[in-house]
């Protein structure tokens, strides 16, 4: 047995513990053997040694999953328990093909950038007609029977001005490094104002900041729909449309992004025949923007700020979730956590069990509504334990997420803040308009 296979599989290596089902959101909800990773692996040895056929209850097991990554990083035996899921999915689109209108979806109009975003303009002339606005414009619910969208779930609205409409190219100039905004799908399309805020931010910090238009979805849905053909055709794309600014760094505040980008983009690039140093080049300049911040202000991780009542705007409390992808996938716990902390006028107070997945999961919400609901409530239950105000985080998907839950738990008062939001709007007030910027003034243009 080689080596990895024994790490995947091997009886070495899982042990059958059930650390896994302690961890694991879904088998929270769902308390089957299949729910977690143990069962899920079980399940794909079975059929890699020919015991099992892949059946379509196989194929729903396999997808009944968060990829939170909870089980991975407290299995003891350090199974690795992500990759050998995806590998699974991989092998059964290989084997039985993807669904037909899964497949549609991802190769078709994920796959390519001009169907999707004509998709996107389409389904924004039309949104009115079939989606009605919730109070407070926080959101939109359905008016009419649409696939896969119950009629309880706020959603954001489509933009009416796409973030890559509005900037392209150079946007900023500076004396700083040269920096590239990875938007992501939705930044670009739902959630313009966090890449607006971004802008924002990293101006002030006085570097050349770079929105290449060219660039497409990182393609994290394909790969994990079994699409990988079409993820290896995404990367080489988001590879070419960054590297000819001569970039210093690429940032991105989609924490989903950046997990796929820095964790699989490796793979899929050298798969496509991209050069290794090339590639590596690549990977090196990624950062998520709490990353960049962090670096660039040189924050001081323990240092907690007297806190200021004094001036026009009160303290806002607010409290953090971490994004499985940000936080488990990338690693990055502390410094979100310090960038807070180190805003005068706000107050951060942790909340339970914060690097619990949220249960959106990507396609996970629609596909399986009920089960990712209810992981949910478990997550807005901590955030009103908390106090805060404001839950900050650093993913639109979370955003939407744990926005749908407090509305759904009728605390729709609680805002629900990018990071890039919340740094913006209160570093702008504890900077006041003489703030020097790290490399001199420089300009915007939108
Ligand atoms: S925690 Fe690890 S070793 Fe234990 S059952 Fe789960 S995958 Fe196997
Ligand atoms: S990745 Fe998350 S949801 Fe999936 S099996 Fe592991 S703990 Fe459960």
């Amino acid at each position: 047995m080689s080596e990895d296979r024994q790490k995947r599989f091997g009886r070495s290596a899982c042990v059958k513990c059930g650390t896994c089902q302690t961890v694991c959101p879904v088998f929270s909800v769902l308390p089957e053997e299949a729910s977690a990773a143990r069962g899920k692996l079980a399940l794909a040895e079975a059929v890699e040694q020919g015991y099992l056929d892949e059946s379509d209850a196989y194929r729903e097991y396999l997808e009944k999953c968060l990829l939170c990554g909870a089980c991975e990083e407290a299995c003891p035996s350090e199974v690795q328990t992500l990759s050998t899921m995806l590998d699974a999915r991989k092998r059964m689109a290989g084997n039985v093909g993807i669904r037909p209108a899964k497949r549609l979806i991802l190769e078709q109009v994920v796959g390519d950038s001009r169907l999707l975003d004509l998709a996107l303009r389409t389904g924004r002339t039309f949104q009115n007609l079939l989606f009605k606005r919730v109070p407070a414009d926080s959101g939109i619910r359905r008016r009419v029977p649409l696939p896969l969208i119950t009629p309880d779930r706020t959603l954001p609205g489509l933009a009416k001005t796409f973030f890559t409409d509005r900037f392209s190219g150079q946007v900023a100039t500076g004396k700083g490094p040269r920096v590239g905004i990875f938007a992501g799908c939705m930044t670009n399309y739902l959630y313009p104002g966090t890449g607006e805020k971004m802008i924002g931010l990293l101006t002030r910090e006085g570097v050349s900041v770079f929105v290449p238009s060219e660039q497409v979805c990182c393609g994290m849905p394909a790969l994990v729909g079994g699409a990988s053909e079409t993820a290896r055709e995404l990367a080489c794309k988001n590879l070419e449309a960054f590297e000819k600014y001569g970039l210093d760094a690429v940032v991105t505040g989609c924490a989903s992004c950046g997990g796929n980008l820095k964790e699989n983009y490796r793979e899929l690039l050298l798969e496509a025949g991209i050069e290794e140093k090339r590639t590596e080049s690549f990977l090196s300049k990624i950062l998520d923007i709490n990353e960049f911040l962090h670096r660039i202000r040189k924050v001081d991780a323990v240092r907690e700020p007297e806190k200021r009542e004094d001036g026009d705007l009160p303290i806002l409390t607010v409290t953090y979730h971490h994004p499985c992808h940000l936080g488990r996938l990338q690693g990055v716990k502390d410094e979100p956590i310090a960038l807070i902390r180190s805003l005068p006028r706000v107050r951060y107070v942790p909340m339970g069990d914060n690097e619990r997945c949220c249960g959106m999961g990507g396609s996970f919400s629609l596909e399986h509504y009920d089960i990712s609901k209810e992981v949910n409530d478990q997550k807005i239950a901590r955030i009103l334990e908390s106090g805060a105000d404001a839950v900050v985080t650093s993913c639109p998907a979370c955003i939407m997420h744990i926005r749908d839950g407090l509305i759904r738990n009728g605390r729709g008062d609680i805002k629900v803040l990018h990071m890039a939001e919340l740094l913006e709007r209160y570093s702008l007030e504890e900077e006041g308009e003489g703030g020097e910027p790290r490399y001199g003034r420089m300009g915007v243009r939108g």
